[in-house]
């Protein structure tokens, strides 16, 4: 009873100077320091410290192994005891392995809440989960397309709008910490999480990383938001094999060039955590890199958030990276390093090793203290320390229409029209034939973190949600369904007019995704040419994580590449293929042609080497960018506020645009910059600034844009940001026009 009392003179105390109220985070409240955390911390000992730098998954307080509890899955007390009487755990994570109904998130809330109260300081638990395309692990919650395909809206606001709607939903579960978003920039596809990333392009992925931290975090954390988890920090992206968790060898001009943009803006932004890449970069697992977790991170960021490591990557530290001989001596090394919260999550001796290494001088107290205190004021920035476990009624727009109706439309402005030989948008009075392997699997329009990890178990799937051949059935499309692997496709030469095929990828995330080969595999490939042979028109819809390479995609008379555009997709892609949504995205990254041949679009000049030493060595599929709609539209009049400017000033520019078709459509409109000559290689073309403008059919919308010539920069041969004196070109479309930086 004495701690609460001084607890709640502290916070009176606090409120009367002006401090931040809980809920309310601001740098000024962090840097405090008689911050009402501070009188808590005074009373803590240095295994509640310790405790509070300790995350379980929640598989470690219910009945059961850990990854095997036993179902329904329910609180074990005896665990409940142990770990928040005796090792004082401050965050749990996670769910035990598929999705709950709202009610029991809440009662495990309860229990979790109920056993931290009866402790002497009733620190409250920070619960943390992967809610990274809506609340994946709360059942009926409003599933949005995957990063990569709301990458390919182009529409910002509609990425916040979904990051808000996904922290409500994640509040109305009672949970305040999203590990999300996922800022790695991804410039290799065979990386199996190249679908949980907003592209290839690090402005553009600062640009919706920004959104999406203020989406969940809003101007106050208050009733409807929760923490953004940046991740995975640093590099993580961009392993040699391109498999997921494998070495890195990156240079620093290309870490702050490609890969560390995403971060910075993310952080300027507010994000209140950030987790850290499981894998090494230049021989170092990040998890030990005082380099890049203190003196980049906290010295050069200004980062005064919290720092968790990634699953379980403190032991992978000897299992794995075989840095460390044993368990201890892998936390100290992490624990030194920066990392202030250790996602265990499976074992129960990281509290009582860390303390054994405070004990022996090996971590200092200052350490824990520093680390401590950013958990608590996490906590505090959350509003947890007076937060009730909520009622399902306090939240009644969880899975609402308006929510329903947001992430539908993000499907839909998601889907990519990347060829069209004149077929679409097809009529409902045809007949079609629909096939191939995810022709009917709503799995595969989620992918993984979907209920489960991977995403794979259709028994946790939305009810009411349904797959491409259920949709075809709702809306009455006429149409056969042939399977996934038809033998005989000629059979529908006659009576049919065109044929669907449902291509792509199963779910999957992290190292179950890693492939040997690019290629789509054998089976898909025939079934494209066995469609191709009957002679009927081949419409292909590509529904994957990542852009899979194939034999003669000329045999396509049309494609939609739909990535994973989650619960509403396959009533999104409908609308498309049948001309009730005119389609709107483009591609946030470059697809390949061939398996070996991947080059981005910002590549280098000596990229277009080919062979014959002519320039033609940059040939993909589809270009970054590259997007169709049913309209068309043509742009005209670009013009520049001047021809030459100084570093500081900033080049305004005009672009009038109209749509010369007989539809209305959206456009994204791409501004690119090509800096001429420079001390470093330029790159031919960087995404500078872009749009999405509707617009009626025979209208024109004049546009303009603002880019600062300071964001013309790229990081120098001292390793600084610089803009260099000399030639630049500015393209927008087929108009372009030069200006001088002076
Ligand atoms: C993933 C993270 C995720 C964490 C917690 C890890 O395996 O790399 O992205 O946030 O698990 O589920």
């Amino acid at each position: 009873m004495m701690r609460i009392a001084s607890f709640f003179v502290c916070v009176l105390t606090v409120a009367m100077i002006g401090c931040t109220a809980q809920g309310e985070q601001s740098k000024t409240s962090r840097n405090q320091e008689d911050h009402p955390v501070d009188d808590i911390m005074s009373k803590m000992s240095i295994e509640e410290k310790i405790g509070q730098m300790t995350q379980l998954t929640l598989d470690m307080i219910c009945v059961g192994e850990p990854y095997n509890l036993e179902e329904p899955h329910r609180i074990d007390e005896a665990k409940l005891s142990l770990v928040f009487d005796s090792l004082h755990v401050g965050s749990i994570l996670n769910c035990g392995g598929h999705s709950y109904d709202r009610q029991k998130w809440l009662d495990f809330h309860t229990a979790i809440k109920n056993k931290t109260d009866e402790t002497e300081l009733q620190i409250p638990v920070l619960y943390g989960i992967d809610a990274i395309h809506g609340v994946t692990y709360t059942d009926s919650s409003v599933m949005f397309p995957q990063q990569i395909a709301q990458a390919c809206m182009w529409n910002p606001e509609l990425v916040k709008r979904g990051a808000e709607i996904t922290a409500y939903e994640m509040r109305a579960s009672g949970i305040r910490w999203d590990f999300s978003p996922v800022l790695d920039i991804a410039r290799d596809p065979r990386w199996p999480r190249f679908w949980e990333t907003y592209g290839e392009d690090p402005y553009y992925a600062s640009v919706l990383g920004v959104n999406t931290v203020e989406g969940y975090q809003g101007d106050s954390i208050g009733h409807d938001h929760g923490a953004a988890c940046l991740k995975h920090f640093l590099g993580y992206s961009q392993t040699l094999s391109g498999k997921d968790r494998t070495p890195a060898w990156l240079s620093e001009r290309q870490i702050r060039e490609y890969f560390l943009p995403s971060f910075e803006a993310a952080i300027d932004a507010g994000a209140m955590s950030i987790m850290i890449n499981s894998g090494e970069i230049n021989g170092i697992p990040v998890h030990t890199d005082p380099n890049i977790l203190i003196d980049l991170l906290r010295d050069e960021l200004g980062f005064e958030g919290l720092v968790v490591s990634d699953w379980e990557d403190i032991k992978y530290l000897v299992s794995r990276h075989k840095v460390a001989a044993d368990y201890k001596e892998a936390i100290e090394m992490s624990i030194n390093a920066g990392v202030d919260m250790s996602m265990v999550p499976v074992d129960y001796d990281f509290p009582v090793l860390l303390k054994e290494l405070v004990d022996e001088g090996r971590v200092s107290e200052a350490r824990i203290n520093e680390a401590c205190r950013r958990v608590l004021m996490m906590k505090w920035d959350l509003g947890l320390f007076d937060a009730a476990v909520p009622t399902l009624s306090d939240y009644p727009r969880f899975k609402s229409e308006e929510h329903v109706i947001a992430a539908q439309e993000a499907a839909e402005e998601s889907i990519v029209l990347v060829k069209n030989g004149g077929v679409l948008p097809l009529s409902r009075e045809k007949r079609y034939v629909l096939a191939g392997p995810n022709s009917a699997d709503l799995n595969a329009l989620n992918g993984g973190w979907t209920r489960t990890w991977q995403g794979d178990d259709p028994k946790f799937n939305t009810p009411g949600c349904r797959n491409l051949l259920e949709e075809f059935e709702f809306q009455g499309v006429k149409f056969k369904n042939a399977g996934e692997y038809p033998v005989n496709l000629n059979q529908y030469k006659s009576g049919y007019d065109a044929i669907i095929l449902a291509l792509g990828e199963k779910p999957y995330t992290e190292t179950p995704g890693d492939i040997e080969h690019l290629d789509l595999d054998f089976k898909q490939q025939e079934l494209l040419r066995s469609a191709r042979e009957t002679g009927l028109p081949v419409i292909v819809v590509l529904i994957e994580g990542r852009p899979r390479t194939f034999d003669q995609p000329e045999h396509m008379d049309a494609c939609l590449i739909a990535m994973l555009p989650g619960d509403y997709g396959a009533a999104a892609i409908t609308n498309i293929l049948f001309g009730d949504v005119n389609p709107s995205g483009k591609l946030a990254f470059t697809y390949p042609r061939y398996a070996s041949a991947h080059t981005c679009y910002d590549h280098k000049y000596t990229d277009l080497i080919d062979p014959n030493f002519g320039t033609n060595a940059v040939n993909p599929l589809f270009e970054f960018g590259h997007g169709m709609s049913y309209t068309t539209f043509n742009y005209a009049d670009l013009q520049l506020n001047q021809t030459a400017f100084s570093t500081t000033d900033t080049l305004r520019l005009h672009i009038d645009v109209s749509n010369t078709g007989e539809l209305t459509g959206k456009e994204v409109v791409h501004v690119y910059v090509s800096d001429l000559v420079a001390t470093i290689t330029p790159s031919v073309k960087r995404l500078r600034a872009f749009d999405k403008v509707q617009i009626e059919a025979g209208k024109t919308e004049s546009l303009t844009f603002e880019i600062p010539i300071k964001d013309l920069s790229f990081v120098g041969r001292d390793l600084n940001w610089v803009v260099e004196p000399g030639e630049f070109v500015i393209t927008i479309g087929d108009q372009s026009q030069k200006f001088e930086v002076k």
